[in-house]
């Protein structure tokens, strides 16, 4: 007797950018609510998702992997076990994608949110699952989470699943943690801060040869919705004026260069090419490949 499957091969996709390859590695997915929405008509944006036939607010949840020259880094760790169970991935994503996390020399981290950040440690034993690398962000990010006067500010629940984890996740790599301001951080790899969503939100451009990506971080988290209406943001936006005006500047520059881009929350394996449309834009996704 054959039996059904009952679960995907894991989430793994490959790009190559000149002669780096990047690696999608998806951390699994998150459901929520309209609600969390800001600036935007909840109706109107339910309307969106239904008529892209995605009838509730499900994010992708994607890290990348930047295999340079003798070195790879990864962008994001996902959620460890720290959100919902069907997040959480990127450990057995990468054992699929045989690529062993002690082999991985640099984190760089597009900010301190636990569907970012939560992937970097053991939180039951405290131990870095990322056990060789630098640990690699803007400076305004750590100032921020660690700052006691900002946490002081917000209620019980932000306090605890932003700042304090937030601080316990970075942790163990403090004595191997480099801030930056912009420039190279990595062979290949630029930061462009886009600050607003988090102080020290940063998309990274990764260039080689002809080929250029912008893995553009959390521009974006209901990429339908907010393509069409780039003011919109969402209630966990640190500054959602400035977070609009960076999403604003992003989508102009990709849409205008006619950039390849990936994000985070942008749908598994993300590569995708951003057109304007009417008043806003829409993400179009490239098509796949096999032979990369
Ligand atoms: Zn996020």
């Amino acid at each position: 007797m054959t039996s059904q499957p009952a679960q995907q091969i894991p989430g793994v996709y490959h790009r190559k950018i000149g002669d780096i390859v990047v690696t999608t590695i998806s951390d699994g997915y998150l459901d929520g609510n309209l609600e969390v929405m800001r600036n935007v008509d909840v109706e109107k944006a339910r309307q969106l998702l239904q008529d892209a036939f995605r009838p509730a607010r499900r994010t992708s949840v994607n890290t990348f992997l930047i295999h340079a020259k003798d070195r790879i880094a990864i962008v994001d760790t996902g959620s460890g076990n720290y959100l919902q169970p069907s997040a959480g991935h990127v450990q057995r994503n990468l054992t699929a994608a045989d690529i062993d996390p002690k082999s991985i020399d640099t984190v760089l981290l597009t900010h301190m949110h636990p569907d970012h950040s939560a992937g970097l440690t053991d939180m039951t034993n405290g131990q870095r699952l990322f056990p060789n690398a630098e640990l690699v962000m803007h400076e305004n990010e750590l100032a921020h989470w660690f700052d006691d006067g900002a946490m002081s500010k917000v209620d019980e629940r932000s306090r605890q699943l932003y700042f304090q984890a937030g601080r316990e996740q970075v942790a163990p790599y403090k004595d191997r943690t480099r801030l930056f301001k912009q420039g190279e951080v990595f062979p290949g790899v630029t930061a462009v801060p886009s600050l607003g969503h988090t102080p020290g939100h940063t998309a990274y451009l990764i260039a080689s040869g002809n080929d250029q990506l912008m893995i553009w971080g959390d521009t974006v988290h209901v990429p339908e919705v907010q393509t069409a209406f780039p003011e919109a943001g969402m209630a966990f936006d640190t500054d959602l004026a400035a977070a609009a005006a960076s999403r604003k500047r992003m989508f102009d520059r990709v849409a205008t260069d006619r950039l390849l881009v990936a994000g985070m929350h942008v749908h598994f394996p993300a590569f995708s090419h951003l057109v304007r449309e009417g008043s806003g834009y829409r993400l179009i996704p490239e098509a796949w490949v096999h032979a990369f």
